[in-house]
């Protein structure tokens, strides 16, 4: 049984989706009522059979927020209604009982949906209970929950975003390793996959999106901490029973779904974490949905290692999917990517974006796709054309597999599958075996088109009851319906006419009434005209009434003509349903195919357009491009405005490169240009460069600006050292390391030593081509040091006392960091500008305490003159010299006169003696 979603710690409890707020006020709503009625408190002799079978239903249900069917409302009580009234802006009233209040809110049936969407917006789940017989008077119509939406089981059109996947997760745990599952209820795409441990299967799912975790009741809290540690966001949860994990009842339950006699085939044998995640999701789409889940008809298990891992962070700093700053696609190397047609491609690039490839010949095959379909412009705009017109495949098959869709869904199922061949067509033209491997998907599923073209009406209505389902001329009997209960009057009308011509009786009529039905009329003067097959029925003052066999049988069609049609409707529906079900693989593999084939287009089309050129993919230890640009920053600009840079990496003589410039050169922009070009070169994407070869990676980490983390307990510091070690354990020579300063959160001289430690960690130990940005300019030395480290650094020119930013990439270190200045530039206080310029006097000249820390805060009497300057030295009249600074230059003159070799013990402590005094009188 589906069990409450806890807040269980250390997983989070449901936090409202990006953009939603849960608005306050829920008590003082409450309040207004009196106190908020527990049902347990009311008396249960007291309560209606209706409160008694909602109860019922509620006690089923507890962690779902109940919608109960009540005419034309869905209602809800008690803290239901409370939570519900306030989360939905919408009036909560008062049932009474008594001298008792239970809280009540409602919302219409027909427009239930949008305020489902809003609750699960908000993390919750939704039970919708409905009239499961129809209403005969007697007694109280029995009620069931038919669905339960929770937010990782959504089917509605309306709720799902089109162009992303609704992923629910489940996790099972053992001792050694964990197991996860992946299900999009939606689409029907079911994977699963093991690790050794809790963090790493956090890090695969961290990639994804989850929208539900699913998570076994009374897991380990310690392991839960350790898979949810990875995840930026935690997702909602809900628990099952753990038995429902359990590997041998998983196996059973997944064996009877997918009615086979092993798993085997799945390549689960030796996976049974695996399984139980893979059959704890399974029956938790079939307990929510009350369905059979025929969609779901392929569990893929994913191989370890089999891409390029980007890890939450990384995904997140280097801004895959998302913005960091608003969490939009807009912005985000998606964002300039996704130039697909349909939800099922831009799914697929997603996918491919947050999971680059590690193999060359799949990244060779689809590079070979891009650049056909980069190159041959007309084919592509032919695909794309076509392509816009397909709905939404994956998702019609789920919907009409999990019992959910309509006449419509197969309405432009049917219309879609129509489409196929003429896609088929273009794609045969083409010549790149990825593409040409489409054409087996896209090739099956002519019968089903037909099918549904032929049966299904041209503008069906939503709801199924109603009739207006299925074209005209697809069934006979059908049609007879049709005709009867639409065109009635002119079968009586045609047979009327019939009667009178084969009679003579000029003024016969049909008629209608309700003791007889229908009847034929005859006015005495005509009496004797009336044939023997006619039989009378009654006599009236001017005329008698007749019936015929035909009269008699249309009469009998035409009166339960309606309800027969509706029935028969429905029944021919749900054969097409039934035959949709049937062939619900082959959807999903044209599906998938067409995603393929929307994602390649839109890699093609960027590459095209943006001018991106193919890179060279191979195994060598070198990163090398050519007038590399930033795929996003380069089109927030202007073209012309960016300005390319070259970058070489490789393993023997440039592993690390120390990137060191003034705030705002553009050192992160450069760096992460780098990463993202590796993380599309291995997407097979083209890259904007003008020329660009990658030896293949298999990570790229990123350590980029400071963040708090104060929801897991992480100050921005403990974050930043967090994402350190985990670069430094899991980093190995093929991975791309990108960091963007370290230690900047702690002292200088700790910081400095940090940053330190780890480049040298990092050459020394593992090796791993590496980008280190910083500001520290100590660490430049390290270039001397370490034989593969090389400083390079990012232009400016002072003009008229102001930076200018060039942009490019130069070897050398840089000799300053303009911070000042750039903090002018962002609208600092003149005063604390000023300030700051005296202070970095002081530490510049070396002034030190007692303790041999630098003395930044010496207080001075600057003039207020000095706010105006310039930062650069030329340009400032000079300072009068400080006495420190005079106390200095005296004792480095002393120093350089001392010849060491011939000094002896006694003179040197002499020597210092005397310095010291010195020291101390300046
Ligand atoms: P800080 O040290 O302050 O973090 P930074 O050196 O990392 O600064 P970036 O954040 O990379 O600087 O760049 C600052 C801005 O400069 C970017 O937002 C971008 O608009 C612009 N910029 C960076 N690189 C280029 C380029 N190659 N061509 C044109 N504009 C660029």
């Amino acid at each position: 049984m589906v069990r409450p979603a806890q807040n269980n710690p250390p997983v989070a409890p449901p936090q409202p989706a990006a953009g939603a707020e849960v608005p306050n006020g829920v008590a003082a709503a409450a309040d207004a009522l009196g106190p908020v009625l527990d049902p347990a408190d009311l008396d249960p002799s007291q309560l209606t059979p209706m409160m008694r079978q909602y109860l019922e239903v509620k006690t089923q249900n507890p962690d779902a927020i109940l919608f109960f069917r009540l005419g034309d409302f869905y209602e809800m009580f008690f803290e239901d209604a409370v939570r519900a009234s306030e989360l939905l802006q919408i009036t909560l009233t008062s049932r009474s009982k008594g001298a008792d209040r239970v809280p009540m809110c409602g919302v219409p049936y027909h427009s239930a949906r949008r305020y489902i969407a809003k609750l699960i917006g908000f993390g919750l789940k939704v039970a919708i209970c409905d009239q499961a017989e129809e209403a005969s008077g007697k007694g109280i119509v029995r009620r069931e929950v038919t669905r339960i939406v929770t937010p990782g089981m959504v089917l509605d059109e309306e709720v799902l975003e089109a162009k992303e996947n609704n992923f629910l997760a489940s996790v099972a745990f053992g001792d050694p390793g964990v197991g996860a599952a992946v299900l999009d209820a939606s689409t029907g795409e079911f994977s699963c996959f093991q690790r050794p441990t809790a963090e790493e299967v956090g890090q695969e799912l961290s990639r994804l999106e989850i929208r539900e975790l699913l998570l076994p009741e009374g897991a380990d809290p310690g392991a839960l901490q350790a898979l949810t540690s990875q995840m930026a966001k935690v997702p909602p949860t809900a628990r099952l029973e753990g038995a429902a994990f359990e590997a041998g009842r998983a196996r059973t339950y997944l064996l009877r779904h997918f009615k086979v006699a092993s798993l085997d085939g799945f390549g689960l044998a030796d996976s049974p974490l695996a399984t139980g995640a893979a059959g704890a999701a399974l029956r938790y789409l079939k307990e929510t949905q009350r369905t059979e889940a025929a969609h779901v008809d392929r569990l893929a298990v994913s191989a370890a290692s089999g891409n390029l891992v980007l890890d939450e962070s990384t995904r997140l700093n280097l801004e895959v999917l998302r913005t960091v700053r608003d969490n939009s696609r807009k912005g985000s190397l998606l964002g300039v990517l996704d130039r697909t047609t349909t939800g099922m491609g831009a799914r697929k690039l997603a996918r491919w974006l947050v999971a680059p490839l590690c193999s060359l010949p799949e990244i060779t095959s689809r590079q070979d796709a891009v650049e056909e379909l980069s190159l041959k412009g007309v084919l592509r705009e032919e695909l794309s054309g076509v392509l816009r017109e397909v709905a939404d495949l994956e998702r019609l098959c789920g919907r009409l597999s999990l019992g959910a869709g309509n006449a419509r869904d197969l309405l432009a199922l049917g219309r879609s599958l129509c489409l196929l061949p003429r896609v088929s067509a273009v794609v045969a033209q083409l010549r790149s075996p990825l593409l040409l491997g489409l054409l087996g998907p896209l090739g099956t599923l002519g019968e089903l088109a037909a099918e549904l073209s032929l049966a299904v009406a041209e503008e069906p209505p939503l709801t199924l009851r109603d009739g207006g389902l299925i074209r005209p001329g697809y069934h006979p009997e059908l049609d007879e319906l049709v005709q009867l209960s639409t065109h009635g009057k002119d079968y009586l009308l045609a047979l009327e006419l019939r009667e009178r011509e084969r009679t003579g009786i000029s003024n016969l009529k049909v008629r209608y009434n309700k003791v007889f039905g229908y009847y034929l009329e005859v006015t005495r003067s005509h009496l004797g005209s009336v044939p023997k097959d006619w039989v009378r029925k009654q006599t009236t003052v001017g005329s008698e009434r007749y019936i015929t066999d035909e009269l008699k049988t249309y009469e009998e069609k035409v009166l339960t003509a309606e309800e027969k049609r509706c029935a028969l409707e429905i029944q021919l529906f749900e054969g097409l349903r039934a035959q949709v079900v049937a062939n619900a693989g082959m959807i999903r593999a044209a599906a998938e195919a067409i995603a393929t084939l929307d994602a390649c287009l839109s890699l093609g089309r960027c590459a095209a357009e943006y001018g991106y050129v193919r890179p060279v993919v191979d195994d060598s230890s070198e990163i090398e491009i050519q007038h590399g640009r930033h795929p996003v920053v380069e089109r927030m600009l202007d073209r012309e405005l960016f300005v390319p840079n070259d970058v070489r990496l490789d393993r023997q003589a440039a592993q690390i490169l120390i990137v060191t410039g003034p705030n705002m050169a553009g050192k992160s922009t450069v760096m992460r240009q780098v990463a993202l070009i590796t993380l599309m070169a291995q997407a097979g994407s083209f890259v904007p460069a003008r020329s660009a070869r990658i030896g293949l990676v298999d990570r790229i980490f990123t350590r980029v600006g400071a963040s708090d983390n104060l929801a897991r307990g992480q100050s921005t510091f403990m974050v930043e050292m967090t994402e350190t070690a985990n670069i430094l354990h899991h980093a190995t020579r093929r991975s791309l390391v990108i960091l963007d300063e370290i230690g900047r959160g702690t002292s200088t001289f700790d910081g400095l030593s940090i940053a330190w430690a780890v480049a040298e960690h990092l050459h020394d130990r593992i090796g791993a081509r590496t980008l280190f940005a910083t500001h520290y300019q100590e660490l430049t030395d390290l270039a001397r040091e370490k034989s593969r480290v090389k400083n390079c650094s990012i232009a400016v020119k002072e003009l008229e006392g102001r930076v200018v930013f060039l942009r490019k990439l130069v070897m050398g270190a840089a000799n300053r960091s303009y911070g000042i200045e750039v903090a002018r530039l962002a609208g600092l206080p003149p005063e604390v500008v000023g300030r700051a310029r005296e202070i970095l006097v002081n530490l510049e000249s070396g002034e030190l305490d007692e303790a041999g820390r630098p003395l930044p805060a010496h207080g001075r009497n600057y003039r207020m003159a000095d706010q105006q300057l310039g930062l650069f030295a030329r340009d400032q009249p000079p300072h009068p010299p400080s006495p420190s600074d005079e106390a200095a230059r005296k004792l480095k003159a002393a120093l350089e006169a001392v010849t060491v070799d011939t000094t002896s013990p006694l003179e040197a402590l002499n020597l210092l003696a005397q310095w010291k005094k010195q020291l101390g009188e300046g």
